[in-house]
């Protein structure tokens, strides 16, 4: 049986309860989901240890819900029936320790507006490729003109939407700290892109923990729902064989295989269901490089299980538009390519983005390491890269692992710095990369301004 459309309905219709909710984080999920939780009739209280940014402030002003920032009042928030918890802050946090101490239930924004929408989720996640494949899948279904919400990590709050709009269809960016929250919440379609390590610092630095948080993508999930997973993974692999699933699967993977649904063959992308074979040829694809060819599958395999026709899908894969700081074409400046790659934080995305390199590659990389093995690119970085510039505060770390396997190694400062090294030391028809390995916060305010200061550098030239 192939995936089983569930029914669309619309958000229960409120009753007014006694009941507490206090909302931890005032953020993006923390306003969206105070204004769900007031609509629904209960007694809402934001807490923030931080100050609010204004715009959400006005929101929770317009709804009527009382807030606090800059600090806890913990008799209010240990007086709560049920806590929203922003996925940013951790559960070691003193708040949270004393909340589960006691009992109280500390949920995600997810799970919260899960239990007021009908509609179909399709919830991805993965340590890397999810914006990518949730915008892509988003452009999908919008495309084919599905009444669809894009929401998780990007977009705006799944909580908002669901208490302000009536979407048919979610398409949600999940992080393992999201997933965390979530207990009754289930994917109609779920998609898992990868496991490696990151945030272990989250996870007390246990590998398992992390992995744990990942696979609770599955959880509530039956026979009519959906799995989508990377077949390669070993990681996941293991998992699916202890865990047994109860979804159905459809693992992709770059070649045809027994029980794989999606593959490569041919230079064409095959995805296989019970209804009909899609084809697409991969050099017609947007989005270019091995792991966008996973990303694509995957996107490609859950817009089949909601019913959009191959020609829809086909012109989606080939118009979408890529996504900011993710391998995202800057300039060609005398012959030598820019590519603004800042969203690669981990040492596996920057493998990818070096993998996928036609040509010659001015590397930049560094920033604050999180720990980061870079023995896993450096076969890459032999055969690929031109030079090496290492751009952050402390580059010891980068020096130590590789001083003497490259000639052209030098430190840069700043952006700027780091752009003009890399235009005096490439060849025209090389690529400069910026694919930093690394968390942006030594010298930027995040990965995003590091990416624009990349660009307007390269505008420069
Ligand atoms: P996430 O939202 O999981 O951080 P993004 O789509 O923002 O993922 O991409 C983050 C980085 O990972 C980018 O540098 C991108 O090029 C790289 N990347 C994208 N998809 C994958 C994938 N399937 N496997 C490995 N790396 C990927």
């Amino acid at each position: 049986m192939e995936h089983k459309e569930k029914e669309i309905g619309k958000c229960p219709e409120a009753t007014v309860t006694n009941k507490k909710v206090v909302i931890l984080g005032g953020g993006e999920s923390g306003s969206g989901a105070a204004i769900l939780a007031k609509k629904q009739g209960f007694d809402v209280f934001v807490s923030d240890a931080s100050l609010i940014r204004e715009e959400y402030k006005v929101l929770l002003r317009k709804y009527g819900v009382a807030w606090e920032e800059g600090g806890h009042t913990l008799s209010l928030i240990l007086g709560a029936d049920e806590v929203i918890k922003s996925p940013g802050i951790p559960d070691k946090a003193s708040v949270v320790r004393q909340l589960k101490a006691q009992a109280t239930p500390v949920i995600s924004e997810i799970e919260f507006a899960g239990r007021y929408t009908q509609a179909q989720m399709i919830c991805i996640t993965g340590s890397n490729g999810k914006t990518t494949t949730t915008m892509l899948t988003y452009h999908i279904l919008k495309d084919a003109g599905l009444n669809v919400g894009l929401a998780g990590n990007v977009g705006s709050s799944l909580a908002l939407q669901v208490a302000e709009q009536n979407f048919d269809y979610y398409v949600i960016e999940l992080s393992s700290f999201q997933l965390d929250g979530m207990y009754d919440f289930k994917a109609d379609i779920a998609i898992l892109l990868n496991i490696t390590p990151d945030h272990l610092d989250r996870y007390d630095y246990k590998m398992q923990n992390y992995i744990d948080s990942k696979m609770r993508i599955l959880q509530n999930q039956t026979e009519a729902d959906a799995f989508i997973y990377w077949n390669d993974d070993p990681v996941v692999s293991k998992e699916i064989e202890k865990l047994r699933p109860k979804a159905m699967l459809y693992p992709f993977s770059e070649e045809k295989k027994t029980g794989v649904r999606a593959y490569q063959a041919h230079h064409q992308i095959v995805i296989e269901t019970l209804k009909d074979t899609f084809t697409m040829e991969e050099e017609l694809l947007a989005l270019t490089g091995t792991h966008n060819l996973y990303n694509s599958m995957a996107a490609g395999i859950a817009a089949k299980l909601t019913g959009i026709k191959n020609e829809n899908i086909r012109r989606s894969l080939h118009d979408f538009q890529g996504v900011e700081h993710r391998l995202e074409k800057v300039a060609i400046v005398k012959g030598v390519e820019y590519i603004n790659d800042s969203k690669a934080t981990n040492v596996n995305s920057c493998w990818y983005a070096l993998k996928s390199m036609k040509t010659k590659v001015v590397l930049i990389l560094g920033g604050t390491d999180k720990g980061n093995d870079y023995a896993e690119i450096a076969a890459l970085v032999k055969e690929k890269c031109r030079a090496l510039i290492f751009m952050g505060i402390d580059n010891s770390k980068l020096h130590d692992f590789f001083d003497g396997k490259l000639a052209c190694i030098s430190d840069a400062g700043s952006m700027q710095e780091a752009v003009s090294q890399a235009y005096r030391v490439a060849a025209p028809g090389d690529t400069v990369l910026l694919s930093p390995c690394c968390a942006s916060f030594d010298l930027f305010k995040n990965y995003e301004d590091r990416g624009k200061q990349f660009k307007e550098c390269v505008g420069n030239l």
